[in-house]
C-alpha cells in the first residue's frame, strides 16, 4: 500500500504537533515530579541533634574543623557537633557571631554583630579581620556570608545586631544604608546593592550567575530577591518568591538550583524557576540551613533553640563547589 500525498502531508504536519504534545506530557511529569518527594524520603522526619541553644543561627559544614558549625547569636558563643558526637563549644565569646561560611581553603568565614566584623579563622585559630568599615564609617552588624568561587566574599549588613541588645551591642549606625557588600580577592569592600531594609541569607545559583538575597525588614515585603552576577556585579533584580509566614532569613540552594529559605515556619523550597516545592515545618521559626554530612546530602536546621538533621535526596551546591575547587 502506498500513502496519497494527502495522508503524507498530513504525517508530516501532525510530527511537530505529536512533538510538541510529547515535551508538553514531558515538561508536565518534570514539574509532577518536583515536589518534596524529589527532596526528602516520604518517610525521612527531621532529627533534633541539640536544644540547648537561645538562638541558633549560621550554619556550615566545615569538614576542617570536624563537622557542623553554628553560632548561638544571643548566647555569644559558637557551637560544633562532631559526626556522631555531641556539641561542643568551639568559640566563646563569638562576639554574638551569627552566619558562616567556608571557603576554598577550608577556613572558617564569620559575621560578628558585637564587633560588625567579617572574620576568618586560619587554619592556626588566629582570627583575622577581613572587613570593618565602609568609606569610614564601622560597617553595622555583617548578618550572613557567601564565597564564591573566585574567592570573593558577599556578605549581608542589617542592623540587627546593633538595634536589638540581644543579638549584640547597641548602637548608632555609622552607614548610609544596609547593604549587600562583595569583598573582592583583593581586599576591595564594594556595595552590590543598596536596594534593602535589612538583607539578611545569601547564596548563588549552582553557576554562580545568580544571587539569592532575602529581605527581612519588617517594614518591607517578605521577599526572597534574584540578581543576575557577573563581573562581581549585580542586576537584573527581581522578587524570586514571597515568604506567607514571618520573613525569610537564611538560604542556601542545591545541585538543581532549587532555593531552601528558613522561614517563620519553617524550610520553604522552589524550584529554580520559582515555584513552591515543598515546606518542612519546624517549631517555630527556622533561622537558617546548610548542607553537609559526610556525603553532602544531609540538611543541617537552625530552628530557635534547635538544631535538626534531616537527610535528604541531593546536595547543597555550596558543597558541590567546595568539592571542585583546587
Ligand atoms: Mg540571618
Amino acid at each position: 500500500m502506498t500513502e496519497s500525498p494527502s495522508t503524507t502531508r498530513r504525517g508530516i504536519a501532525r510530527r511537530p504537533l505529536l512533538g510538541l504534545a510529547l515535551l508538553g506530557a514531558l515538561a508536565s511529569r518534570a514539574r509532577a515530579a518536583d515536589d518534596l518527594s524529589a527532596v526528602l524520603d516520604p518517610s525521612a522526619r527531621p532529627e533534633t541533634l541539640y536544644d540547648e541553644g537561645e538562638w541558633c543561627e549560621g550554619p556550615v559544614w566545615a569538614p576542617s574543623l570536624g563537622g557542623l558549625i553554628f553560632s548561638d547569636v544571643r548566647r555569644n558563643r559558637m557551637m560544633l557537633i562532631r559526626e556522631g558526637g555531641g556539641a561542643e563549644v568551639f568559640r566563646e565569646p563569638s562576639n554574638n557571631a551569627n552566619g558562616n561560611a567556608v571557603d576554598g581553603q577550608g577556613r572558617l568565614i564569620t559575621c560578628e554583630h558585637r564587633t560588625s566584623r567579617i572574620v576568618r579563622r586560619e587554619t592556626d585559630g588566629a582570627i583575622t579581620v577581613l572587613a570593618d568599615r565602609y568609606e569610614g564609617g564601622r560597617l553595622n552588624a555583617p548578618n550572613d556570608v557567601v564565597v564564591a568561587r573566585d574567592s570573593a566574599i558577599w556578605f549581608t549588613d542589617p542592623t540587627f545586631g546593633i538595634d536589638q541588645p540581644k543579638e549584640g551591642k547597641p548602637r548608632a549606625s555609622e552607614q548610609n544604608g544596609r547593604y549587600v557588600f562583595r569583598l573582592a580577592p583583593d581586599g576591595t569592600l564594594a556595595v552590590a546593592s543598596a536596594s534593602f531594609v535589612q538583607p539578611n541569607g545569601l547564596a548563588f545559583s549552582p553557576d554562580e550567575r545568580i544571587l539569592y538575597v532575602c529581605e527581612s525588614g519588617e517594614t518591607a515585603a517578605s521577599e526572597i530577591r534574584a540578581f543576575d552576577v557577573a563581573d562581581g556585579k549585580l542586576s537584573n533584580e527581581r522578587v524570586f518568591a514571597r515568604v506567607a509566614k514571618g520573613v525569610p532569613d537564611g538560604v542556601k540552594v542545591d545541585t538543581d538550583g532549587r532555593v531552601y529559605a528558613g522561614t517563620g515556619d519553617g524550610v520553604r523550597i522552589w524550584s529554580a524557576d520559582g515555584r513552591p516545592v515543598g515546606h518542612i515545618p519546624t517549631e517555630g521559626p527556622c533561622a537558617n540551613l546548610a548542607f553537609g554530612g559526610p556525603d553532602g546530602r544531609r540538611l543541617f536546621l537552625c530552628a530557635g533553640k534547635r538544631v535538626l538533621a534531616v537527610e535528604t535526596k541531593l546536595r547543597g551546591a555550596a558543597i558541590a563547589s567546595e568539592g571542585s575547587r583546587p
